[in-house]
Protein backbone atom coordinates (compact mmCIF):
# COMPACT_ATOMS: atom_id res chain seq x y z
CA UNK A 1 0.00 0.00 0.00
CA UNK A 2 1.39 3.32 -1.14
CA UNK A 3 1.44 5.50 1.87
CA UNK A 4 2.16 9.08 -0.20
CA UNK A 5 -0.41 8.08 -2.69
CA UNK A 6 -1.71 11.45 -4.59
CA UNK A 7 1.65 12.66 -4.11
CA UNK A 8 3.57 9.59 -5.22
CA UNK A 9 2.87 7.14 -8.21
CA UNK A 10 2.30 3.91 -7.00
CA UNK A 11 5.06 2.86 -9.70
CA UNK A 12 7.60 5.47 -8.28
CA UNK A 13 6.74 3.90 -4.69
CA UNK A 14 7.32 0.50 -5.61
CA UNK A 15 10.92 1.65 -7.60
CA UNK A 16 11.90 3.58 -4.25
CA UNK A 17 10.42 0.43 -1.60
CA UNK A 18 12.84 -1.97 -3.04
CA UNK A 19 15.44 0.42 -3.21
CA UNK A 20 15.38 0.84 0.27
CA UNK A 21 15.17 -2.86 1.29
CA UNK A 22 18.60 -3.33 -1.33
CA UNK A 23 20.13 -0.52 0.74
CA UNK A 24 18.98 -1.98 3.96
CA UNK A 25 20.34 -5.12 2.92
CA UNK A 26 23.29 -3.81 2.12
CA UNK A 27 24.06 -2.10 5.30
CA UNK A 28 23.74 -5.16 7.26
CA UNK A 29 25.91 -7.04 5.04
CA UNK A 30 28.53 -4.36 5.92
CA UNK A 31 27.70 -4.25 9.51
CA UNK A 32 28.39 -8.14 9.69
CA UNK A 33 31.37 -7.56 7.87
CA UNK A 34 32.92 -5.21 10.48
CA UNK A 35 31.56 -7.18 13.09
CA UNK A 36 34.00 -10.11 11.51
CA UNK A 37 36.74 -7.57 11.31
CA UNK A 38 36.68 -6.53 15.01
CA UNK A 39 37.28 -10.73 15.45
CA UNK A 40 34.00 -10.47 17.94
CA UNK A 41 33.80 -14.04 18.82
CA UNK A 42 30.68 -15.96 17.58
CA UNK A 43 29.45 -17.11 21.27
CA UNK A 44 28.52 -13.02 21.93
CA UNK A 45 26.04 -12.83 19.03
CA UNK A 46 23.66 -12.56 20.97
CA UNK A 47 24.91 -9.75 23.12
CA UNK A 48 22.76 -6.02 22.54
CA UNK A 49 21.88 -3.24 24.48
CA UNK A 50 18.44 -4.06 24.07
CA UNK A 51 18.61 -7.54 26.36
CA UNK A 52 20.83 -6.36 28.99
CA UNK A 53 18.27 -6.81 31.85
CA UNK A 54 20.21 -4.71 34.49
CA UNK A 55 19.69 -6.55 38.11
CA UNK A 56 20.40 -3.93 40.74
CA UNK A 57 21.43 -0.23 40.66
CA UNK A 58 25.38 -0.97 39.82
CA UNK A 59 24.17 -2.86 36.78
CA UNK A 60 22.12 -0.12 35.84
CA UNK A 61 24.66 2.35 36.25
CA UNK A 62 27.11 0.63 34.25
CA UNK A 63 24.50 0.29 31.41
CA UNK A 64 23.57 3.67 31.18
CA UNK A 65 27.71 4.81 31.18
CA UNK A 66 28.10 2.35 28.06
CA UNK A 67 25.02 2.93 26.09
CA UNK A 68 25.67 6.89 26.81
CA UNK A 69 29.46 6.34 25.62
CA UNK A 70 28.61 4.59 22.63
CA UNK A 71 26.10 7.65 21.53
CA UNK A 72 28.52 10.09 22.55
CA UNK A 73 31.59 8.57 21.02
CA UNK A 74 33.81 10.32 19.31
CA UNK A 75 32.86 13.55 21.71
CA UNK A 76 33.98 11.49 24.84
CA UNK A 77 37.12 12.10 26.60
CA UNK A 78 37.66 8.80 28.17
CA UNK A 79 36.88 5.22 28.33
CA UNK A 80 35.35 2.48 30.24
CA UNK A 81 36.89 -0.35 32.85
CA UNK A 82 34.43 -2.16 34.00
CA UNK A 83 35.08 -4.00 37.13
CA UNK A 84 32.95 -6.93 39.05
CA UNK A 85 32.81 -10.99 39.37
CA UNK A 86 31.94 -13.08 37.00
CA UNK A 87 28.63 -13.31 35.48
CA UNK A 88 27.49 -9.80 36.19
CA UNK A 89 27.46 -8.67 32.61
CA UNK A 90 30.91 -6.67 31.84
CA UNK A 91 31.40 -8.53 28.46
CA UNK A 92 28.17 -8.33 27.60
CA UNK A 93 28.35 -4.70 28.20
CA UNK A 94 31.68 -4.31 26.25
CA UNK A 95 30.24 -5.96 23.10
CA UNK A 96 27.40 -3.97 23.02
CA UNK A 97 29.13 -0.85 23.07
CA UNK A 98 31.46 -2.41 20.33
CA UNK A 99 28.36 -3.18 18.45
CA UNK A 100 27.00 0.10 18.74
CA UNK A 101 30.40 1.79 17.46
CA UNK A 102 30.98 -0.79 14.59
CA UNK A 103 26.91 0.02 13.02
CA UNK A 104 27.81 3.63 13.49
CA UNK A 105 30.83 3.33 11.20
CA UNK A 106 33.63 2.76 13.42
CA UNK A 107 36.79 0.36 13.22
CA UNK A 108 36.40 -1.65 16.53
CA UNK A 109 38.91 -4.93 17.28
CA UNK A 110 38.00 -7.25 20.37
CA UNK A 111 40.58 -9.44 21.97
CA UNK A 112 40.27 -11.66 25.33
CA UNK A 113 43.55 -10.63 26.76
CA UNK A 114 44.54 -14.32 27.33
CA UNK A 115 44.32 -14.93 23.87
CA UNK A 116 45.82 -11.45 22.85
CA UNK A 117 48.78 -12.51 24.13
CA UNK A 118 48.93 -16.07 23.51
CA UNK A 119 48.66 -14.75 19.78
CA UNK A 120 51.60 -12.36 20.71
CA UNK A 121 53.88 -14.68 21.98
CA UNK A 122 52.64 -17.56 18.90
CA UNK A 123 54.17 -14.77 16.66
CA UNK A 124 57.06 -14.11 18.02
CA UNK A 125 60.36 -14.62 15.78
CA UNK A 126 63.20 -16.35 17.71
CA UNK A 127 65.82 -15.16 14.66
CA UNK A 128 64.76 -11.49 15.16
CA UNK A 129 63.51 -11.37 18.25
CA UNK A 130 60.56 -9.74 17.62
CA UNK A 131 56.29 -10.33 17.67
CA UNK A 132 55.16 -10.28 14.36
CA UNK A 133 53.29 -6.54 14.20
CA UNK A 134 50.54 -8.65 12.45
CA UNK A 135 48.93 -9.34 15.18
CA UNK A 136 49.92 -6.14 17.69
CA UNK A 137 49.69 -3.84 15.03
CA UNK A 138 46.18 -3.49 14.82
CA UNK A 139 45.44 -3.41 18.29
CA UNK A 140 47.77 -0.41 18.69
CA UNK A 141 46.33 1.31 15.52
CA UNK A 142 42.10 -0.04 16.17
CA UNK A 143 40.02 3.43 16.55
CA UNK A 144 38.18 1.26 19.53
CA UNK A 145 39.69 -1.36 21.24
CA UNK A 146 37.95 -3.76 23.63
CA UNK A 147 39.78 -6.02 26.03
CA UNK A 148 38.47 -8.17 28.12
CA UNK A 149 39.46 -9.73 30.59
CA UNK A 150 41.95 -7.62 31.63
CA UNK A 151 44.68 -9.34 34.38
CA UNK A 152 43.31 -12.56 33.77
CA UNK A 153 46.91 -13.68 32.61
CA UNK A 154 49.61 -14.78 34.87
CA UNK A 155 51.62 -11.39 35.63
CA UNK A 156 55.22 -12.05 34.19
CA UNK A 157 57.37 -9.49 33.53
CA UNK A 158 56.97 -10.16 29.66
CA UNK A 159 53.18 -9.67 30.27
CA UNK A 160 53.28 -6.23 31.72
CA UNK A 161 55.96 -4.70 29.27
CA UNK A 162 53.50 -5.99 26.78
CA UNK A 163 50.68 -4.75 28.74
CA UNK A 164 51.94 -1.30 29.22
CA UNK A 165 52.92 -1.24 25.70
CA UNK A 166 49.35 -1.66 24.79
CA UNK A 167 47.55 0.88 26.88
CA UNK A 168 50.81 3.51 26.76
CA UNK A 169 50.66 3.66 23.50
CA UNK A 170 46.73 4.16 23.15
CA UNK A 171 46.82 6.71 25.73
CA UNK A 172 49.80 8.50 23.92
CA UNK A 173 47.36 8.43 20.72
CA UNK A 174 44.38 9.22 22.67
CA UNK A 175 42.32 6.20 21.45
CA UNK A 176 39.21 4.66 23.05
CA UNK A 177 40.11 1.12 25.26
CA UNK A 178 36.99 -0.62 26.88
CA UNK A 179 38.33 -3.34 29.50
CA UNK A 180 36.78 -5.59 31.78
CA UNK A 181 38.44 -7.11 34.85
CA UNK A 182 37.23 -9.78 37.26
CA UNK A 183 39.60 -8.01 39.90
CA UNK A 184 38.21 -5.30 42.07
CA UNK A 185 40.22 -2.43 43.47
CA UNK A 186 39.37 -2.67 47.15
CA UNK A 187 40.72 -6.27 48.91
CA UNK A 188 38.01 -8.18 50.48
CA UNK A 189 39.83 -10.69 51.54
CA UNK A 190 43.69 -11.63 52.53
CA UNK A 191 43.34 -14.13 49.62
CA UNK A 192 41.96 -12.15 47.27
CA UNK A 193 44.30 -10.04 44.40
CA UNK A 194 43.44 -6.62 43.30
CA UNK A 195 43.91 -5.24 40.05
CA UNK A 196 46.78 -3.22 41.21
CA UNK A 197 48.24 -6.62 42.50
CA UNK A 198 47.70 -7.84 38.95
CA UNK A 199 48.69 -5.28 36.17
CA UNK A 200 50.60 -3.00 38.74
CA UNK A 201 50.64 -0.43 40.63
CA UNK A 202 51.69 2.38 37.24
CA UNK A 203 49.50 0.61 34.84
CA UNK A 204 46.74 1.01 37.45
CA UNK A 205 47.07 4.52 37.73
CA UNK A 206 46.98 5.34 33.48
CA UNK A 207 43.80 3.06 33.43
CA UNK A 208 42.57 5.73 36.05
CA UNK A 209 43.53 8.20 33.71
CA UNK A 210 42.45 7.06 30.82
CA UNK A 211 38.95 5.11 32.20
CA UNK A 212 35.72 5.81 33.85
CA UNK A 213 35.56 2.90 36.21
CA UNK A 214 32.37 1.24 36.69
CA UNK A 215 32.22 -0.87 39.52
CA UNK A 216 29.48 -3.48 38.96
CA UNK A 217 27.69 -6.12 41.67
CA UNK A 218 25.70 -8.85 41.61
CA UNK A 219 24.80 -12.54 41.24
CA UNK A 220 26.00 -14.82 38.30
CA UNK A 221 23.64 -14.24 35.54
CA UNK A 222 24.36 -17.77 34.26
CA UNK A 223 23.00 -19.38 37.55
CA UNK A 224 20.10 -17.09 37.21
CA UNK A 225 16.83 -19.92 36.91
P1 LIG B 1 31.09 -11.26 32.81
O1 LIG B 1 31.82 -10.69 31.65
O2 LIG B 1 30.74 -10.23 33.85
O3 LIG B 1 31.76 -12.45 33.42
P2 LIG B 1 29.12 -11.95 30.82
O4 LIG B 1 28.85 -10.63 30.20
O5 LIG B 1 30.02 -12.88 30.05
O6 LIG B 1 29.67 -11.79 32.30
O7 LIG B 1 27.72 -12.65 31.10
C1 LIG B 1 27.55 -14.06 31.20
C2 LIG B 1 26.29 -14.47 30.43
O8 LIG B 1 25.14 -13.91 31.05
C3 LIG B 1 26.29 -13.95 29.00
O9 LIG B 1 25.60 -14.90 28.20
C4 LIG B 1 25.46 -12.66 29.08
O10 LIG B 1 24.81 -12.39 27.85
C5 LIG B 1 24.47 -12.99 30.19
N1 LIG B 1 24.13 -11.82 31.04
C6 LIG B 1 24.83 -11.35 32.07
N2 LIG B 1 24.19 -10.33 32.67
C7 LIG B 1 23.06 -10.13 31.97
C8 LIG B 1 21.97 -9.21 32.08
N3 LIG B 1 21.92 -8.31 33.08
N4 LIG B 1 20.96 -9.28 31.18
C9 LIG B 1 21.00 -10.22 30.18
N5 LIG B 1 22.00 -11.13 30.04
C10 LIG B 1 23.02 -11.09 30.91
Amino acid sequence: MNPFAGSVSDREWRSCAKRGSRLRCRSQESHSNSLNKAKLPIRYAACHFHNYKPQNPSQQSAFRFASSLTMEYPAVERGLLLTGSVGVGKTHLAVSILKGLTERGFGCLFYEFGSLLKEIQDSYNPNTKTSELGVLGPVLETEVLVLDELGAAKPTDWVRDTMAHIINTRYNDRKLTIFTTNYPDERKSEKEETLEDRIGVRLRSRLFEMCKTVEMSGADYRRKT
